[in-house]
């Protein structure tokens, strides 16, 4: 089952494509179209429903967010489709020539992603004949996520930084400290509207977004205090009474879990004191 919804707020147009083998889809992503300039591109398991919507518009170039499947889908399809160029990271340009491997749920949910060799590296800005989006690197969640800001609009396009206040998994090379990072670089900026990948906040998302930074500043501070008190990520599990969602521990072959949020902060302890 396919759900498909708009919305419009301001020039911007946003897309939501939730795709389920089985019943109503839990799981969804926004792209966002914004004179002439479209903003990720969807879950290949809705490509058809994607090209069907977003084929009507006057799209001139591509951004992508960052490499994950349900960002960058539907990429190639729909640069062959417009005859235009498209755009990312300089790090995403690199994982996109040979994406990683995803787990049978993401492929399940969101389908696979082919490589893209034509992405065009763009580091600075992004800009359309009416806005200027700045572009800036929020690493944590994926090494080369990047958010795009337009300052005179207030617009924040947050890709998967927000997603929710609080997170009860991880995949496995996510880091919790650059999230923190991230996420104070962003609070620093004037935003109105943060149109998230995934629950966009047209109020308020300053807010919430303190609120996981809050969350993710609690989580780093216990996990750490007993990592340094050289308990093993086991251990920290079951003294911080963590639960695991079995089901999606299970169907993700592990590449999704709350334990992959402990090794993250250990992980992210380790580097650190190497430096
Ligand atoms: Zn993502």
């Amino acid at each position: 089952m396919i759900t498909i919804d708009t919305f419009q707020h301001e020039a911007v147009t946003a897309y939501k494509f939730g795709y389920s083998p089985f019943g109503k889809p839990k799981l969804n992503v926004h792209l966002y179209y914004i004179d002439g300039l479209l903003i990720d591109t969807g879950q290949s398991r809705a490509s058809k429903e994607v090209l069907r919507h977003v084929g009507e518009l006057d799209v001139r170039e591509i951004f992508i967010t960052h490499h994950h499947e349900d960002h960058s889908g539907n990429l190639n399809r729909l640069q062959a489709y417009f005859n235009c160029s498209a755009y990312a990271s300089e790090t995403c340009c690199e994982l996109m020539k040979k994406p990683p491997r995803i787990s049978f749920v993401q492929n399940i949910f969101w389908g696979n992603r082919p490589p893209s060799h034509q992405l065009i590296p763009c580091a600075e800005s992004i800009s359309t004949d009416k806005y200027t989006f700045q572009i800036i690197p929020i690493p944590g969640h994926a090494v080369d996520m990047v958010a795009l800001y337009e300052p005179n609009k207030k617009w924040l396009f947050s890709a998967d930084l927000y997603v929710h206040h609080y997170i009860n998994y991880f995949i496995k090379n996510e880091s919790v400290i650059q999230q923190i990072h991230s996420i104070r670089k962003i609070l620093e900026l004037d935003f109105e509207v943060m149109f998230c990948a995934h629950s966009p906040q047209l109020t308020g998302g300053k807010k919430l977004l303190e609120k996981k930074l809050v969350f993710f500043e609690n989580f780093y501070a216990q996990v750490s205090e007993l990592y340094e008190k050289n308990y093993t990520a086991q251990q920290i599990f079951k003294q911080l009474n963590f639960k695991e969602n079995r089901s999606i521990k299970f169907f993700s072959q592990g590449h999704l879990s709350k334990m992959n949020m402990v090794e993250a902060v250990i992980r992210d302890n380790q580097y650190s004191s190497f430096r």
